[in-house]
């Protein structure tokens, strides 16, 4: 296999965590798992329910669908209209739960509402729960027990994995504690033996608590948001955020790039970080899913 690329941002020590690279290789092996699975009959395949007319909800669908398809996990995706009832969408989760043809099963956040997408999660079997999201899969999470992790984090620890950065013993803040990212992501990071903080939005002087950081996850949601004097020189700065912002084109990151590119010895770009990763590790449970079921 191709060794990952080592590239720097220009005029920076900062090694620039290559997302796109990384899921790239993911999805080489998993290609071979998928053959083996086709070998035996099984056809890899994950159902999506998209609910409502979100345009972003909507290229998400998209495109985790088509990269699906390009390692040969086939894709079921049901639209629904924001008036569906909820009893519908409950009987769709009836109808996969029951169906042995479908592995996994995603439904696309934000289910708008009043629909309760809740309700919905409860109702997923775990076994098909490939996005790792349901309160049974945070629960085994929380207990040390298998289960598919949540697809972002899951992301974000297998890109540290793959460039050396160590995780035991270092100190990682997490700012954010969503419950499909912030919180998932500080477990899995107390799993791997780091210390970790979480910052909120109720947190007082959030700079004490970023500047004490070997590894920075940022998971707010607010562009540019942790800046180059919130980082300790060196810390590994990883950025899950992805904003639309007006006037500007294409996403921007929850982290300040470049001037935090100067004060981390490592950083994710955006795009090309972590959004790559987490439809990797996707296909990466639809997988596994597949392998467990069959
Ligand atoms: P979210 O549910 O809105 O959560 C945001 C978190 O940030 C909350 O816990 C909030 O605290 C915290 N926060 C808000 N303002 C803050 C402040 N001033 N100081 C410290 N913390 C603050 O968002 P999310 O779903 O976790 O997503 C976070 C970001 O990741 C977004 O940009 C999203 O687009 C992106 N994302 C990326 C991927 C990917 O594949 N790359 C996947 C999912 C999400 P409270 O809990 O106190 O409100």
């Amino acid at each position: 296999m191709e060794p990952l690329p080592r590239n720097y941002v220009p005029e920076t020590d900062a090694l620039i965590l290559d997302g796109k690279a990384v899921a790239q290789r993911v999805r080489e092996q998993l290609k071979q798992r998928v053959a083996a699975l086709h070998a035996r009959g099984v056809v890899p395949c994950l159902a999506v329910m998209l609910v409502g007319d979100d345009p972003a909800s909507h290229t998400y669908v998209r495109t985790k669908a088509k990269t699906c398809e390009s390692v040969g996990i086939r894709s079921i995706v049901k639209h629904y209209p924001a008036d569906v009832t909820q009893a519908t969408l409950e009987a769709q989760i009836d109808a996969w739960n029951a169906d042995p043809t479908v592995h996994g099963v995603l439904i696309q956040h934000p289910v708008p509402a009043p629909l309760n997408e809740g309700a919905l999660l409860h109702r997923l079997d775990p076994r098909k729960d490939v996005d790792g999201i349901t309160p049974a899969s945070l629960g085994a999470l929380v207990a040390g027990e298998p289960a598919f992790g949540a697809c972002t984090p899951l992301g974000i620890i297998t890109l540290l994995d793959a460039y050396g950065i160590s995780i035991e013993g270092k100190h990682a803040v997490v700012v954010g504690r969503s419950v499909i990212l912030g919180k998932p992501m500080a477990l899995m990071l107390l799993n791997r033996n780091a210390t970790v903080t979480i910052c909120h939005s109720r947190t007082r002087d959030l700079a004490h608590h970023t500047r004490q950081a070997d590894i920075l996850v940022a998971a707010v949601g607010k562009p540019e948001f942790i800046t180059g004097e919130m980082l300790k020189p060196g810390a590994v700065v990883i950025d899950a955020g992805y904003n639309r912002v007006e006037g500007r084109k294409g996403d921007v990151g929850d982290v300040a790039f470049e001037s935090a590119a100067r004060v981390a010895s490592a950083i994710t770009p955006v795009p090309g970080g972590v959004g790559p990763m987490t439809v990797a590790m996707l296909l990466q449970n639809t997988v596994l899913a597949a392998e467990q079921q069959a």
